[in-house]
């Protein structure tokens, strides 16, 4: 049996945030991973000498990643992270919030008969772009290292308080669903399309469209992604923290304060932060040991989380192309978010992906595949060129690739039950590959090295995420989580005693700088 004041569940990078703050102050703190390696979402690796990203393809600074660094005096050389916006053979490489002007531009030589329509949503995104300079422009000041220069700081921290509440009025007033917010705003299907086809089903407007601001606000650690992790990991042992690997919780029990492993190893907490799905803590715990009054906020609150399902996961091809990284760095940067075609997915992701859903049982292996080439064909691909930002990341004269867009974890379940999934997973990285091979990246098929890919399942699998989510709670239906800017702090409770939650699941919209955000507040909640 193990005793720890504090044990934190679940090794990314809100686990890891909340043991570094633990054992930077003292705390002896206990990190249990289910993997061989910390990162969840957030890691590196390496195959034939190229390095690619499995999970987020940079870091966003979001005013947190680079005080955090600092401030746990982090051994990481940050390098920048360009993003370039493309549709068709328009190449809008991001500099500045400026570039939002050009982006019109670009938009209205497309799509000519609506430049009203492209007037009225590049406003919206400007008033979002000032409302994120407030938020993430600034390294949050409530996460200074030093607190002694109170005085001096206090005009500021005053000053920036009044707008960030300011701010986060109008965030609260602006959780419409895109779709709905972007259908007052313009009528062409295809343009809002364009605008919107990238981000989850109903995202908060504010949400989805503050993605041009974050474009400007993107970091690549040197080494990768997954180099930020290990120094983190390393930051916590030279504290005294420790961190077991390959251990899997699978039994909490809240009334003795014990966790259980899969091989049956006991672990006493005084508290706990759970930082993996939310799914798994209340499906593993009963109201036992719990105060009678809260006893049913604690049923009310498992029944809306274990009803509740992820939001859609990803699908990426990786690639090793025998081509310099010129060739690539001439097209474009090395983070793009590009649409090969104007005309938009339309209803391709949305009611004909549900139709092929419902009437499974009829659809054969060629309604799938039809269904897929027009989703690849019309649909806005992330595509991440590591050696564009690292020279280090791949072999001399040639690159690795990692292209990748939202998917269904539904389909992709069903077509493993079907027997399918190794033979979609070829067709998806074939189609991937041509898609941008005759379009952006010209003949890139004739030189790929070797291919592979990740599906939802892969991600469903690797980190126990529900329905592979990459960003936690599905926006479509309600979420079982704080919503609001304002209610932050309470979001890291559970209706456990002494247990805190953080990462992904416990705020919404969720992403690397809310899991930071959450994991630091746990943390002090557990101080
Ligand atoms: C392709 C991709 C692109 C992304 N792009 C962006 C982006 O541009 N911007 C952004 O903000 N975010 C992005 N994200 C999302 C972001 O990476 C995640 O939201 C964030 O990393 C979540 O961190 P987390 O610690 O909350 O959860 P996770 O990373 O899921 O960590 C949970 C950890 O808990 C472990 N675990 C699970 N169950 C158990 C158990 N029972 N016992 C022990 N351990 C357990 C898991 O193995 C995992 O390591 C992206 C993600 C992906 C995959």
């Amino acid at each position: 049996m193990i005793r720890k004041d504090v044990v934190v569940v679940g090794g990314g990078i809100a686990g890891l945030t909340a043991a570094l703050s633990l054992a930077h102050n003292g705390k002896d703190v206990l990190l249990i991973e289910k993997n061989e390696e910390c990162g969840g979402l957030m890691n590196s690796f390496e195959r034939g000498g190229f390095r690619f990203e499995a999970g987020a393809r940079g870091l966003v600074n979001a005013g947190l990643v680079k005080p955090l660094i600092k401030e746990f005096a982090l051994d990481i050389d940050i390098l920048a992270n360009p993003i370039t916006v493309g549709i068709e053979d328009r190449m809008l490489r991001i500099d500045g919030e400026q570039s939002l002007y050009t982006y019109a531009d670009v938009l209205k030589e497309l799509y000519p008969e609506n430049k009203d329509e492209v007037d009225r949503i590049i406003q919206a995104i400007g008033e979002i772009v000032e409302d994120m300079k407030v938020l993430y422009g600034v390294d949050n000041p409530l996460f200074a290292k030093k607190k002694r220069n109170v005085l001096a700081m206090a005009p500021s921290v005053v000053s920036w308080m009044l707008k960030y509440i300011r701010t986060m009025y109008r965030i609260t007033r602006m959780g419409t669903p895109f779709e709905d917010y972007l259908d007052m705003l313009a009528v062409n299907q295809s343009l809002k399309d364009i605008i919107g086809q990238h981000f989850f089903r109903r995202t908060p407007v504010f949400f989805a469209l503050s993605y041009f601001a974050l474009y400007n606000d993107y970091i690549y650690p040197k080494g990768g992604v997954g180099a930020f992790i290990q120094e983190m990991v390393e930051a916590i042992g030279a504290r005294g923290g420790e961190i077991r690997y390959e251990t899997e919780i699978a039994c909490v029990d809240a009334h003795d304060k014990r966790l259980k492993d899969l091989a049956g190893n006991e672990y006493r907490y005084n508290k706990m932060i759970w930082t993996a799905d939310l799914k798994g803590l209340y499906a593993m715990t009963s109201d036992e040991g719990i105060a009678k009054q809260s006893q049913d906020k604690f049923r009310t609150r498992k029944q809306a989380i274990l009803a509740h399902k992820g939001a859609e996961s990803v699908f990426s091809v990786f690639l090793a192309a025998d081509l310099p990284p010129e060739f690539f760095r001439d097209k474009a940067s090395g983070h793009v978010f590009y649409t090969p075609n104007r005309r938009g997915l339309g209803t391709v992701h949305t009611t004909e992906l549900q139709t092929l859903l419902q009437r499974w049982d009829t659809v054969q292996k060629h309604d799938l595949y039809a269904w897929l080439e027009r989703f690849c064909q019309y649909n806005t691909f992330e595509i991440s060129i590591p050696v564009l930002r690292d020279p280090d990341a791949a072999p001399p004269g040639k690159t690795g690739i990692i292209i990748s867009t939202l998917f269904d974890y539904a389909l992709t379940s069903r077509i493993r039950a079907r027997g399918w999934y190794e033979e979609f997973k070829r067709r998806v990285e074939e189609l991937f590959i041509m898609t941008v091979s005759s379009s952006i990246y010209p003949n890139l098929e004739d030189r790929v090295l070797f291919s592979f890919s990740a599906s939802p399942w892969s991600i469903y699998k690797r980190v126990g995420s529900s329905e592979g989510s990459i960003v936690g709670w599905s926006f479509e239906g309600k979420i079982p989580a704080v919503t609001s800017m304002f209610k932050m702090g309470s979001s890291v409770q559970t209706a456990l005693p002494d247990v805190y939650a953080a990462g992904k699941w416990v705020y919404s919209p969720a992403g690397g700088p809310t899991a930071i955000m959450t994991a630091r507040i746990a943390a002090k909640q557990c101080m």
